[in-house]
């Protein structure tokens, strides 16, 4: 499985957060802990993750609600979710995976099944997806070879060039602001500057060759790919 994938831990409690997090680096995962729902949905506002690890007992709201809110938005829809609760009754758990669970573990539980489970989520996920293949223009990428072609020739990148690349291409027309390429190509911790996007989208476009033309700047708002409609 490729590695990278970003995990969103929804759990108030540090201690179990933290062996949730450990368990998932070490399987090669991204992850980041939201200690509370508003947290939670506000870093949901800005980047969509490959899964979500959510507790039902929060501080603030019940987690339901955001397993609610997941699947309403459009954009989030096919997020999976693994509930991770203590509440083990039977009502729960039917009640979760008719809002839309991917599977529910209950507390205390094993950090290496947690992952277990999350991988077999996964899984089944990509398997109805099928390979991801973006095509725009002169522009054909791979998604699951990690493979970019200009006109049939394949051009090097390097990750982060690639999912730079990936992430324009996969809404055409539509504007990326800089933060919001930060967050989902160098990931929710990094700590970086508006110049760091600039500075790979100048490789990207060299190494894009002619098909460089095709990501646009907008100018004070951030990046797009050019429409084809335009
Ligand atoms: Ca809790």
């Amino acid at each position: 499985m490729k590695t990278g994938l970003r995990v969103l831990i929804v759990e108030d409690e540090p201690d179990v957060a933290e062996l949730e997090r450990l368990a998932f680096e070490r399987e090669g995962f991204r992850v980041e802990v939201a200690d509370s729902a508003t947290r939670a949905l506000e870093r949901l506002r800005y980047a969509v993750p490959d899964l979500v690890i959510l507790d039902l007992m929060l501080p603030d709201l019940d987690g339901l609600e955001i397993l609610k809110y997941l699947r309403f938005r459009e954009e989030l829809s096919g997020v999976p979710v693994i509930v991770v609760s203590a509440r083990g009754e039977e009502v729960d758990r039917v009640l979760g995976f008719e809002l839309g669970a991917d599977d529910y573990v209950v507390k205390p539980f094993s950090p290496r099944e947690l992952v277990l489970r999350a991988k077999a989520v996964l899984k089944r996920v990509r398997r109805q997806e099928g390979p991801r293949v973006l095509t725009y223009g002169p522009l054909v990428l791979y998604e699951d070879q990690f493979r970019v072609e200009v006109e049939g020739q394949e051009v090097k990148l390097t990750p982060t060039e690639f999912r730079l690349l990936a992430t324009l291409l996969s809404a055409p027309g539509k504007v990326f602001s800089r933060e919001v390429l930060l967050d989902r190509v160098w990931g929710y911790q990094y700590e970086g500057y508006a110049r760091t996007v600039d500075t790979h989208i100048k490789r990207l476009r060299k190494k894009l060759g002619p098909a460089g033309k095709w990501i646009e700047t907008v100018w004070g708002v951030g990046y797009r790919i050019r429409s084809l409609h335009a």
